[in-house]
């Protein structure tokens, strides 16, 4: 009997400390961040926010397109709060799919400038979209432009990647934002008569071909180059020897600028922490570790980073087409590049 009544009050013990465990757990606010970048400055970037908020990061990281996919199927029990991922295009079709909520936010407003925001989701760091060439091959006059792409001097010289890329979607859709539709059909079908190559592989993969002699030009985001020219890989620093970058567009509309972005999910669990998130990555210290992480440039000006290969890149004139406005011709890009056989 005394047995019993001691395991009794053994068991109410176990259950009495279960419930107030879960009830901390209850009580220790948490946000779920689903997110297509990791980068090694991530960790940091993570902590601190927990630090200055006491909000505790559940984090997912995955694929661009699986995280979008993801967070559909899971409808409106998704834990998610939170979808960070790259280019203007793929933030535009996760919001077309009804994916963001609105966020009012006088942070966000007075610190990320307005053509890098739009009412669902909102940059946080840009790249560019520059042309590299071959110094021995090409004459850098020829490739100052996007436009000049397209010129019949550069037959057999391009390599660049598929054109249903988001990249490249991107481009296409500030190429229309600029110069309309038809002459952008017109600069596809250009692009492509230039084709060195049928389309194949990354970024990195028509920078080493340009690199190699395969072609003479390639297009490339420039945290690629960046990457090449912080490494340490001999063979790396080779194909970068080789390479002259161009900022294209510097005398017209200026270099197409993309972006990596973030949007608070429609049906978060935690909306105001999620805010909270939002409002802190625009912050100097969460800014500089989310650029730094892939070689790309603060949104906001007061943030400072330390990056030599971008410092080596030096300054250039960016495209102020509002992000929103450029986005929300990526599908009609696609349907240009279809038209102009550009896989
Ligand atoms: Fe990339």
């Amino acid at each position: 009997m005394v047995i019993r009544m001691l395991r009794v009050r053994h068991l109410l013990a176990l259950a009495a400390a279960l419930v107030a465990g879960h009830a901390a757990a209850q009580a220790q606010p948490v946000l779920n961040i689903y997110s297509a970048r990791h980068y090694q400055t991530d960790e940091a970037l993570y902590a601190n926010f927990t630090k200055q908020t006491g909000i505790r990061i559940n984090r997912l990281d995955g694929k661009e397109e699986e995280l979008v996919e993801r967070i559909r199927n899971e409808g409106a029990s998704s834990p998610a709060d939170v979808l960070i991922t790259v280019d203007a295009a793929r933030l535009e079709i996760a919001d077309k799919m009804g994916l963001f909520q609105p966020v009012s936010s006088k942070v966000l407003e007075s610190r990320v400038p307005a053509h890098l925001r739009t009412p669902n989701w909102v940059a946080f760091s840009t790249r560019a979209r520059v042309i590299a060439y071959n110094k021995a091959a090409v004459n850098g006059d020829w490739v100052q432009s996007y436009e000049d792409l397209a010129n019949p001097r550069l037959k057999g010289q391009i390599c660049v990647r598929s054109g249903s890329h988001p990249y490249n979607l991107s481009l296409g859709a500030a190429m229309i934002a600029h110069n309309g539709e038809a002459k952008t059909e017109e600069w596809a079908k250009g692009v492509v008569a230039n084709f060195a190559r049928t389309p194949k592989g990354g970024d990195t993969d028509q920078l080493k071909a340009v690199a190699a002699g395969e072609c003479g030009v390639a297009v490339s985001n420039s945290y690629y180059v960046a990457r090449l020219l912080r490494s340490t890989k001999p063979e790396d620093q080779e194909v970068m020897k080789k390479l002259a970058i161009v900022w294209p567009n510097q005398k017209t509309w200026g270099t197409h600028v993309n972006v990596s972005g973030a949007g608070v999910v429609k049906t978060a669990p935690n909306r105001e922490a999620a805010i909270k998130f939002m409002e802190y990555l625009a912050s100097d210290e969460a800014q500089a570790y989310f650029a730094d992480g892939n070689n790309e440039w603060p949104v906001v000006k007061t943030a400072k980073v330390k990056n030599p290969a971008l410092d080596t890149l030096g300054d250039f004139k960016a495209d102020t087409m509002p992000i929103g406005q450029l986005a929300a011709t990526t599908v009609q890009a696609q349907k240009v590049y279809d038209r102009a056989g550009w896989r």
